[in-house]
């Protein structure tokens, strides 16, 4: 099928399900607004996804689902740790009757708590089963085991990746046919780029979804060769590299494009997951599906990389971290610092931030500051991890 044929089936289609409002609204002013333009193929498996895909992460409302639906969205990623997104999700799915039309992806995780290591096979499907309740379906299509990289010991996420318990919970629920794919995620802030090779060696993933943006990660595009060469499928996450605006100096949309052209442009990415939070998101974040990367893109992703470029601490990186007696966590803290500032979850990361055992009230007083030029982009450590104490804390 023509690929432009498939897009308008998958359009009409839909369009007969989701509630006639929305739809007579949509469709007024279909020829203005940007739809997917490109779906591609996710490794092995037999998905073809939006090449530009629906993030739930800060989702609270089923209608935005339904827009995502309408524009051709046809891959959502959710979590049971997303606060009311799988429900909205149910309630996006209750209403499209069209299960078989998406893809859905969740994660190994409960509402609240991540599943530790040392979680028996039955928590592992006790969390499936709760995702497929909460969102009134029968079936994942993909399930994740998520954040890898999130405890610095190399070896305890290499055990949670390969962890017999969780897979022979995958192998159940696949039989069952309450699962399709199993799939694994990392934004570190530890040794991203080595458990991502370790899983798409390992054999028995059939997705990785790195954190993967223009600030390059030098080891990355190592592992998603290796993921195409051995068919496992890549979606890319955290593709805006922080998407700072703290100046105002940035036109707004042409950035996001741009740094979605610059991952699309490889084509071992089948497709990235970005976060929806209003409908205008979708104008934003749509006109980029399909198009090529270009000069112009270019240049706008330089002006930000000079304007940001040591201000971002590159997600899966830890090499300052070294330099540290104390043990601080900068990649941790500078990720929560990320949420508060940039992405307006102020309270998720001060949540977070309140829980490391050990955070940056040390930099306060350090006098040694052995950290100080240790960050190869440029990242004074020490003045980021002191704000960035006084913002998740609120001490001034
Ligand atoms: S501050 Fe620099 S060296 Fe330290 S973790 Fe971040 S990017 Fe890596
Ligand atoms: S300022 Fe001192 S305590 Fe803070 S990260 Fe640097 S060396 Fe560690």
């Amino acid at each position: 099928m023509e690929r432009r044929t498939f897009i308008k089936g998958t359009l009409t289609t839909a369009g007969a399900a989701v509630a006639s409002t929305l739809w007579a609204e949509s469709a007024q002013a279909e020829p203005k607004q940007p739809r997917i333009e490109q779906y591609r193929k996710l490794g092995k498996t037999d998905i073809n996804m939006s090449d530009i895909s629906f993030g739930a992460g800060r989702l609270s409302s089923a209608s935005l689902v339904l827009r995502a639906i309408q524009r051709g969205i046809n891959y959502i990623d959710t979590a049971p740790d997303y606060g009311p997104s799988e429900a909205a999700i149910g309630e996006a799915l209750s209403k499209y009757k069209q299960r078989d039309k998406l893809v859905i992806a969740s994660k190994f995780c409960q509402p609240g708590y991540h599943l530790p290591l040392g979680s028996k096979k039955a928590d592992y499907i006790a969390a499936v089963e709760g995702s497929l309740r909460r969102m009134g379906c029968d079936y994942l299509d993909v399930v994740f085991t998520h954040a890898l990289g999130s405890d610095k010991s190399l070896e305890q996420e290499s055990q949670r990746l390969h962890d017999g318990e969780m897979l022979a919970a995958y192998a159940e629920l696949k039989q069952q046919g309450k699962v399709r794919y199993l799939a694994t995620s990392s934004h570190g802030p530890y040794n991203m780029e080595t458990l991502l090779l370790e899983a798409v060696n390992g054999g028995y993933y059939d997705i990785i979804m790195p954190a993967f943006n223009f600030m390059k990660f030098p080891r990355l595009e190592q592992v998603i060769q290796a993921a195409q060469q051995k068919g496992v499928g890549v979606i890319a996450m955290k593709t805006l590299a922080g998407a700072k605006d703290s100046l105002g100096e940035r036109q707004e949309g042409s950035f996001e494009q741009a740094a979605f052209k610059w991952v699309l442009k490889h084509p071992q990415v089948a497709g990235l997951v970005i976060s929806f939070r209003k409908t205008s998101e979708l104008d934003l974040f749509l006109g980029a599906s399909g198009q090529a990367f270009a000069m112009a893109d270019q240049k706008v992703l330089d002006r930000y990389a000079a304007l940001y470029g040591n201000h971002y601490c590159r997600t899966g990186c830890s090499d300052c971290e070294r330099s540290c007696e104390v043990g601080v966590p900068v990649g941790e803290i500078l990720r929560q610092r990320m949420y508060f500032e940039d992405y307006g979850d102020e309270k998720l990361a001060m949540q977070l931030y309140s829980r490391l055992s050990t955070n940056a009230q040390a930099c306060v007083g350090c006098d040694q500051a052995a950290c100080a030029g240790q960050c190869r982009y440029g990242v004074p450590i020490q003045a980021a991890l002191v704000g960035a104490h006084r913002m998740l804390t609120l001490e001034s």
